[in-house]
């Protein structure tokens, strides 16, 4: 390949050329100058030369030129004519048309004139100036150069050129004065011309630099993120195909952990955007803090940050990094005042293993830092299991259809949700499980998502809404009327189809619609608010509750919801799990204003995820109306409720804090928990 040819920097190119110019401005400036300055000299050497001619030949008689002999008494009266020239002139000779010498200064009587000269001046009639050096020997000084102008100007008698006036004049002074001239001339040009070249210099250079500088910035800004000053996406994507062509080359291998901070747009919300970007750049510092020189650490955009780990021995290298990094998070942030407690999510895939182009490996990061973040495992390594587009996840899709088909594989579970003021049972919510054959029972997360992603998220919803309604069918003819809480899916809630599946079902069953009620996340509310509001709206004037589900992980705050056409605020296990022993400082308080507000709007507010009893108390405290959880139990079989009794500590004046709460109620013991 031939070398890409290099430009020259911008300063070396203009000090050349403008140095050449320069040159030849100064040249030509001093050349002109001192030319100009010549040919005044010489003007005004010839005028003098033609007034010594003047009174030269005033009183010479024109025969003297016709016929070449000057009377002595004439001659002697054409030198005292010219003694007021003594000082400069050196010479005077009379020439007659034919070159005959009439009158010398110097009383000479062989000389020969110029011929040429003293032709061209006669037949002309113009005088002829010429320089001519000569040493002249001086008593005194030994010799010094004498420059003589020599001028032949013609003599005119009535018109009539009759011969030439040869003056000699003393041209020395002039032409010292003349080389002073042109060298101070020189000098000026030559000073000018270097302060000019200097200035235009520095101007240029400085130009230059300043160019060179915002080139630079450009760049700069174009693959760093300006607010932690980590590098992007882009420059990340670029190090990544980088390390991926080396470790093609050396058969090593390549990690991308991506880790994203948990709860961060509720962070945003509440404590403002300030505060929001000081923890990103404390973030971004703890990451570059902690790694080898090698590995990159990005911020992708928002609270999404990569770390790029060129060459990793093994996945349980990179596996481990990832919970090195997670441990990171382990210390509270300070901003301000404020102590806060982040957790992050942290997805790692590697090359080859996982993938095999940069664009492939940041999928599948992103897919293992969803797991993370679904499975709430902190870290996770690629699965192919978790994977949507992975073949095992296209055998699960097969067996889900047949699942759906045969409709004795899916099932419902109920967990006992409890009143915190009275300790009473007073509802279920409704969490689908599948008895797979071969891969035994499959938690919702697993085909959930599937599901969603391949449109079958309608049907099994209608499977979950129908199973309920019988079950509450079932449960009004033994006499028990709780009410349960079906989770319906974002992709559920963009139409109203499911409205009317709602209605039909109670119709059909002849159920009361407060015994249903519905549960969709804080994201698919807020996803498409357009869509999803006149299906909330259709659900309150069918009469189900709606609840806002995992409320706190979402992008939303509470005073958006204000707008919602919502019954219930269900606070994510995440916040609840911070109320435990072991839990953060201060996440009493974040819940504590939750609670106000959402109380403040009319909400009832629901606690998930209560494992312990203190977690429990702590709640009830907070004002919290409702809680569920492990404590309690976990979601079991209809027949298992049955037999289910919970023991919650009582509180201590056992006062119902709604008439609904009392509308219906059990007794459950606390779920014996491994
Ligand atoms: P979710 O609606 O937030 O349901 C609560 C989840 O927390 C359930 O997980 C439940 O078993 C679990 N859980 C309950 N108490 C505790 C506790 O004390 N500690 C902990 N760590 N976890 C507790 P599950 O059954 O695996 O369901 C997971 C998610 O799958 C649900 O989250 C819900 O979003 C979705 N899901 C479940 N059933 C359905 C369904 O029929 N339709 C749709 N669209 N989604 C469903
Ligand atoms: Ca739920
Ligand atoms: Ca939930």
């Amino acid at each position: 390949m031939p070398a890409a040819r290099r430009r020259k920097p911008l300063t070396r190119y203009f000090a050349v050329v403008s140095v050449v110019a320069m040159l030849v401005l100064g040249a030509g400036l001093i050349l002109v100058t001192t030319n100009i300055m010549r040919q005044q000299a010489l003007r005004e050497g010839t005028e003098a030369a033609r007034s010594v001619e003047s009174y030269a030949t005033a009183d010479v008689p024109v025969e003297a030129f016709t016929t070449g002999v000057l009377e002595p008494g004439h001659a002697l009266q054409v030198t005292s004519s010219v003694d007021g020239f003594a000082d400069r002139l050196l010479g005077l000779r009379l020439w007659n048309n034919d070159g005959v010498l009439v009158y010398d200064m110097k009383h000479a009587t062989d000389a020969f004139a110029d011929g040429e000269r003293l032709d061209a001046a006669i037949l002309r009639g113009e005088p002829d100036a010429r320089l001519v050096g000569n040493l002249e020997r001086d008593a005194g000084s030994g010799g010094t150069e004498q420059t003589v102008l020599d001028v032949y100007v013609p003599v005119q008698v009535d018109g009539t050129v009759v011969g030439a006036a040869e003056v000699s004049l003393d041209y020395t002074a002039t032409a010292a004065a003349l080389r002073d001239g042109s060298r101070t001339v020189s000098a000026v040009v030559v000073c000018g011309l270097v302060v000019l070249w200097l200035l235009l210099f520095r101007t240029v250079l400085s130009a230059s630099r300043r160019m060179k500088a915002g080139a630079l910035e450009n760049a700069r800004l174009a693959l760093i993120d300006s607010l932690t000053g980590l590098p992007n996406r882009r420059m990340l994507m670029d190090r990544m195909s980088r390390s991926i062509t080396a470790a093609e080359q050396h058969g090593t291998r390549v990690g991308l952990v991506l880790l994203d901070i948990d709860r961060f747009k509720d962070i945003n919300d509440s404590l403002g955007h300030d505060k929001g970007d000081e923890l990103l750049e404390q973030v971004a510092s703890r990451l570059r803090n902690a790694l080898r020189d090698g590995d990159v650490v990005a911020r992708l955009g928002g609270d999404e940050f990569a770390i790029l780990l060129p060459d990793v021995r093994t996945i349980e290298n990179a596996e481990r990094l990832a919970h090195r990094v997670r441990s990171l998070f382990g210390p509270a942030f300070q901003l301000g005042d404020l102590e806060l407690h982040v957790d992050t999510s942290i997805g790692v895939a590697c090359l080859p293993d996982h993938g095999d182009d940069g664009s492939s490996l940041m999928r599948k990061a992103d897919v293992a830092m969803y797991t993370a973040k679904t499975h709430r495992l902190g870290v996770a390594v690629y699965s192919a299991d978790e994977d949507n587009s992975s073949p095992a996840r296209l055998v699960l899709l097969g067996d889900l259809h047949r699942a759906l088909d045969q409709g004795d594989e899916l099932e419902l579970h109920y967990q006992p949700k409890i009143a915190l003021a009275t300790g009473e049972t007073v509802g279920y919510e409704a969490l689908m499980r599948w008895r797979h054959p071969k891969r035994g029972l499959l938690p919702p997360d697993l085909f959930i998502p599937l599901a969603e992603h391949s449109g079958l998220i309608h049907e099994l919803t209608r499977f979950a809404l129908t199973t309920t309604v019988s079950q509450l069918a079932r449960w009004r003819d033994e006499g028990r009327e709780l009410p349960v809480a079906v989770n319906l899916s974002a992709h559920n809630v963009t139409s109203a189809a499911v409205v009317d599946t709602i209605e039909e079902l109670l119709a059909e069953h002849g159920i009361a619609p407060e015994l249903l009620s519905v549960e969709i996340t804080e994201t698919a509310l807020v996803a498409d608010p357009s869509r999803v509001v006149p299906v909330l709206e259709r659900l309150a004037a069918a009469g189900v509750r709606v609840a806002i589900d995992d409320f706190g992980i979402g992008n939303t705050s509470i005073s958006q919801l204000r707008d919602l056409p919502v019954d219930d605020l269900k606070i994510d296990r995440l916040f609840v799990a911070d109320l435990g022993a072991d839990g953060r400082d201060g996440s009493g308080v974040v819940v504590k204003a939750m609670v106000d507000l959402a109380h403040s709007f009319g909400l009832r507010v629901i606690a998930e995820g209560v494992e312990d009893a203190s977690t429990a108390r702590l709640l009830r405290k907070l004002g919290v109306d409702q809680a569920q959880g492990f404590y309690y139990s976990p979601a079991v079989t209809a027949d298992a409720l049955a037999d289910l009794t919970v023991d919650v500590p009582r509180p201590r004046q056992a006062k119902p804090r709604r008439a609904a709460a009392a509308r219906a109620t059990a007794t459950v013991e606390p779920a014996a928990r491994s």
